[in-house]
């Protein structure tokens, strides 16, 4: 089959991988659409630098749904052709927190791995998935263009939902960086919230597409983000921060700008650095890094599309085109996700 490789010396399209045929517990998947995440920038980027946390070769692709093609020995209860979302943390499936459906928090860290981050992934016509407990059944969604609700969609929902107690109808939220994962957070606050939310990016498109997914202000990120924020908060602190960028001026933006008490979320990957201390950050604030969210959040994320309160921006390319679909990610030309269509 054609799949889209992550080498040690770069990422291509190669077209003689064997379709395996799933052993004991597996499933095979035939992939309807696989998310173009920024992950997989710094993958491909840390990969080069020769320090990634995973080893090539691997099929790209974290963010995948598809069609159950063919179950393994042992498999039940997954019927032939069902539409599916697949989670990607892959943990031990043993430890408390995979008991509960956090294997993004497995508590044998090493063994975390996901197909398309160290396992092979979605960017081929088909995938294998370890284990049935992965497959969240997706109903009527039209499954390529629900690719992004397995990351994009998940990741800012498990946020929003740990700062959910401070998201009172008189709070202020504040969103930085609004792509794949900022433009699902928008839709995400407005479903589950009353805050008041102000978004920023660097980009005036972002920013347009910011207000129509319901962002109340939008702040372009220059040097006069920090007093703008100031302008529209009447001087305030906002309660809590999200950061879907994570480079070293948005965190210093985010965490100037949180009250005491309230939350910043550092989200984004973009190597910043949080220097946590008495005066860095307003008295008892709470800063974190999520990653992803559980099995069982992706259950809720994807009802929430089912009842049309979450829709990604999609644009579909083929899998011979995921080279320009990670040109148009690392320019920002984006508008949304990038979804792969391996099989049309
Ligand atoms: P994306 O490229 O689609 O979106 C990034 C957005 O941030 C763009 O709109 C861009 O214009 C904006 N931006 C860039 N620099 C900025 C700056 N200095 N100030 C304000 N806005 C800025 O990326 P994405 O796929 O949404 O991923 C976002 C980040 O989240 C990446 O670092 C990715 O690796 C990370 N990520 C983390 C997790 C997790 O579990 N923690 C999961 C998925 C992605
Ligand atoms: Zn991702
Ligand atoms: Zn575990």
């Amino acid at each position: 089959m054609h799949a889209y490789r992550l080498f040690a010396d770069g990422p291509r399209l190669v077209d003689d991988l064997p379709i395996t045929e799933p052993r004991e517990g597996e499933i095979l998947v035939k992939i309807a659409g696989a998310g173009a995440c920024h992950s997989d920038l710094h993958v491909i980027e840390a990969t080069a630098a020769g320090k990634s946390f995973f080893t090539p070769p691997f099929t790209l692709g974290h963010e995948n749904t598809g069609w159950v093609e063919a179950v393994g020995p042992g498999v039940r209860n997954v019927a032939l052709g069902e539409a599916v979302a697949i989670y990607c943390a892959w943990g031990c499936g043993r430890c408390r927190a995979c008991l509960i459906s956090a294997e993004n928090y497995c508590e044998r860290q090493a063994l975390l791995l996901g197909g398309g981050l160290g396992r092979d992934g979605g960017m081929a016509t088909h995938m294998i998935v370890p284990a049935a407990r992965y497959l969240v059944p997706l109903g009527d969604l039209e499954p390529r263009d629900a690719a992004p609700l397995t990351d994009a969609g998940l990741t800012p929902y498990h946020a929003v939902k740990r700062a959910l107690p401070l998201l009172a109808p008189d709070a202020t939220a504040l969103v930085v960086g609004i792509g794949g994962l900022g433009h699902m957070a928008l839709q995400i606050l407005r479903a589950l919230t009353s805050a008041r939310v102000i978004a920023v990016d660097l980009s005036e498109a972002r920013l347009a597409s910011a207000r129509e997914l319901g962002a109340d202000q939008t702040v372009v990120a220059d040097e006069h983000a920090l007093e703008r924020v100031r302008e529209i908060t009447h001087g305030a602190a906002v309660d809590v921060a999200f950061d879907f960028v994570g480079a070293q001026s948005t965190i210093d933006l985010a965490r100037k700008l949180v009250r005491a008490d309230g939350e910043m979320l550092i989200v984004g990957l973009g190597g910043g650095v949080m220097p946590y201390a008495q005066g860095k950050i307003a008295w008892g604030a709470r800063v974190s890094t999520p990653f992803y969210g559980s099995i069982a959040e992706l259950r809720e994320v994807i009802a929430l599309a089912a009842r049309g309160r979450l829709h990604a921006h999609v644009t579909r390319f083929s899998l011979d085109r995921v080279a320009d679909a990670y040109r148009a990610l690392h320019d920002g030309t984006l508008d949304g996700r990038a979804v792969i269509t391996p099989n049309g």
